[in-house]
């Protein structure tokens, strides 16, 4: 066993090669030389604990490879790209939705050089950062005042804090939600200082009990929009509208949290099954201020839009807090630009990335799983087998929970590997494929990869392989 202690090589001798290498060429000596320790570390483990026993197992050609592979993944960015084979378009862990060139384009040119962000071109003076999107939102929505903040979550924080610090917000109890990642809206209005108000039942909450709820302490009426579940059978909901009405007899802002607020409306466009309020109507039934997500069905950035009453987003944006939630300058970059599209709804659902995956059409995509499968095929022909499968892909982000998107899937089988060792391979390569199994197959749903990828599926294929 000392013998092969011996036969590793010095971490002098690893360093003169590699540094005749260009690859790790931006990153400090010192930094590849702790990796290289580490390196031989692991091989030192291997040889105590006997999992290397031949001299074979350490020539100088194998050894080489192995510290290549292993100084490729440890210099590598933590944050990357991956390819989304799931066919969940806005899939939170993935990064939600992703932008349109033009969008990422804008992003790219407001950080490489200075900008206007809070200097007005007008007055040659201080400006606002929140006037380059405010007139957009106004003019899409149809709102008399808006304002984008850091993500949905601290716009709902922001508007209770402003609305209704140490008071009650009456909010029915089938509207409690936890949206994910420990986002629970009790736990945000005890954050803001409001106070909340329960009424109604899981499944039942009738106007009279949002009626019967509102005192001298009373600050607001809340609606959350309960995205990610559905009660089914025996419910009752209160309406926007009806609300509104409420609060104004007695003077209370009606406040609603949409979650992932849209702007196009499905049905409208020919998906009739896509039944859900956009924020335009939201506005329009008198909503006092409305909050959703930028990143969700909106297909932008992460941010938190809040739009409504001048009255009342006016003193949204004197809180103080609104300085430690406030939104960046790529971040506005990209949604300035994502809005536009929205100037007219045809374009939107061509452009917005999110729109066009969720609107695509079964027979589209099952054109898109052929050109795939034979991709596939022409690279890597004898060693899978292929199949087209039809399925269902999800919108994801809590949006349209029980709508299934008719779809169709390519199914790779490689017969000396399960369908999960597969899965577990893709999460290796470079970059990592995330998919999902179906019917005995590993799965590739063409709706969320663009064409443009298809050569990077088969590399990567090829690397599972390997
Ligand atoms: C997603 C969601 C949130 C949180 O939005 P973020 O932009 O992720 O902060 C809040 N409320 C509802 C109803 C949601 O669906």
């Amino acid at each position: 066993m000392t013998s092969l202690y011996r036969l590793l090589p010095s971490v002098d001798s690893i360093l003169a090669y590699v540094s005749t290498e260009k690859t790790y060429g931006d990153l400090p000596r010192a930094f590849i030389r702790d990796l290289v320790n580490d390196f031989l570390e692991v091989c030192r483990e291997e040889i105590r604990a006997g999992a290397v026993r031949d001299e074979q197992d350490l020539d100088p050609s194998r050894l080489k490879s192995r510290l290549e592979a292993y100084l490729k993944v440890q210099t590598r960015p933590h944050f990357r790209r991956v390819i989304n084979a799931t066919g969940v378009v806005i899939h939170t862990n993935l990064g939600r939705s992703i932008l349109n060139k033009k969008a990422a384009q804008a992003v790219w040119e407001s950080c490489l050089g200075y900008s206007n962000l809070e200097f007005s071109l007008d007055t040659g003076k201080r400006g606002s950062r929140y006037s380059h999107v405010e007139e957009l939102l106004c003019r899409i929505t149809g709102a008399e005042a808006g304002l984008v903040v850091n993500n949905n979550a601290s716009a709902v924080l922001i508007i209770l804090d402003t609305l209704a610090k140490g008071k009650e917000v009456v909010v029915s109890r089938g509207q409690l939600v936890e949206i994910g990642g420990s986002f629970r809206i009790p736990e945000v209005m005890a954050k803001s200082g409001a106070i909340l108000k329960e009424v109604g039942a899981t499944n039942r909450t009738h106007l009279k009990d949002y009626q019967a709820a509102i005192n001298e302490q009373t600050g607001a009426l809340l609606k959350v929009h309960t995205s990610n579940y559905r009660i089914i059978g025996f419910h009752k909901e209160v309406s926007l509208k009806e609300l509104v009405v409420l609060g104004e007899k007695y003077g209370l802002p009606v406040i609603e949290d949409m979650g992932s607020g849209n702007f196009f409306d499905f049905a409208a466009h020919g998906y009739h099954f896509m039944v859900e309020p956009t924020v335009q109507q939201v506005v329009k039934d008198g909503v006092s201020v409305v909050s959703f997500s930028g990143d969700k069905l909106l297909g932008g950035p992460q941010a938190g839009i809040i739009v409504g009453k001048k009255e009342f987003i006016d003193q949204i944006k004197k809180n103080p807090m609104n300085r430690a939630i406030r939104i960046d300058k790529m971040t506005l970059a990209a949604l300035e630009s994502t809005l536009r599209f929205y100037l007219d709804p045809l374009v939107a659902m061509k452009e917005v990335p999110t729109l066009r995956m969720i609107t695509m059409k079964a027979e589209e995509i099952k054109k898109e799983a052929h050109k795939l499968r034979s991709r596939i095929k022409r690279n890597l022909g004898q060693e899978v087998k292929l199949s087209i499968l039809p399925a269902q892909s999800r919108v994801g982000g809590g949006a349209f929970p029980e709508q299934d998107l008719p779809t169709w899937l390519v199914g790779i089988k490689v017969m000396s590997l399960t369908c999960d060792q597969l899965k577990e391979k893709f999460l290796r390569t470079d970059p990592p494929l995330i998919g999902r199994i179906e019917d005995d197959f590993f799965c590739l749903d063409p709706r969320t990869i663009s064409s443009d990828e298809y050569s990077l599926v088969c590399d990567v294929l090829k690397q599972a392989l390997k």
